[in-house]
């Protein structure tokens, strides 16, 4: 299954949470009327949505709550909610940056210790971000080039 298909399953969901709230919301504001009378009141046929929740005033576009369905879904996340595909995965790092073995090794390692999050901004790292190996003590200031004194950011 796509994300585009899970969050449309996800939407079509809350709009049908939605039915019964709106319906309650209704029925609450109008406790002497009738459940017809109340959503021929709140709901109407507009497009091909038959049940519509818009307003109804003479001489004047009715306004619609849009559905969740309606939404686009505008991008696919590659990292999904706290996982992240750096936390250490040696196969993956050896993969890809399988030319430099040493360098590989080396991030692999740090991203491992970093849980793979960014020192400097404690998020996680994705795909598309550049990494660098940062001194924490510079080399310039005596630094050495040594696990405790490496970190990544992005
Ligand atoms: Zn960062």
């Amino acid at each position: 299954m796509t994300s585009t298909v899970v969050s449309k399953v996800i939407f079509a969901d809350l709009d049908n949470l939605m039915y019964p709230k709106l319906k309650a919301w209704a029925q609450h504001r109008h406790p002497k009327k009738s459940g017809g009378w109340v959503s021929k009141k709140y709901w109407q046929t507009i497009g091909g949505d038959n049940w519509a929740f818009a307003t109804r005033q003479e001489g004047k576009n009715p306004m619609r709550l849009r559905s969740h369905t309606e939404t686009k879904i505008i991008r696919h996340v590659k990292v999904k909610g706290d996982a992240s595909p750096y936390d250490g995965n040696l196969i993956y790092w050896s993969s890809r940056m399988g030319k430099h073995p040493e360098t590989t090794y080396r991030v692999a390692t740090l991203l491992k210790s970093q849980s793979g999050k960014c020192t400097h901004c404690g998020m996680y790292f994705r795909e598309e971000d550049v990494l660098e190996i940062d001194h924490k003590i510079p080399k310039s200031l005596g630094g050495k080039d040594e696990y405790k004194n490496l970190q990544i950011l992005h």
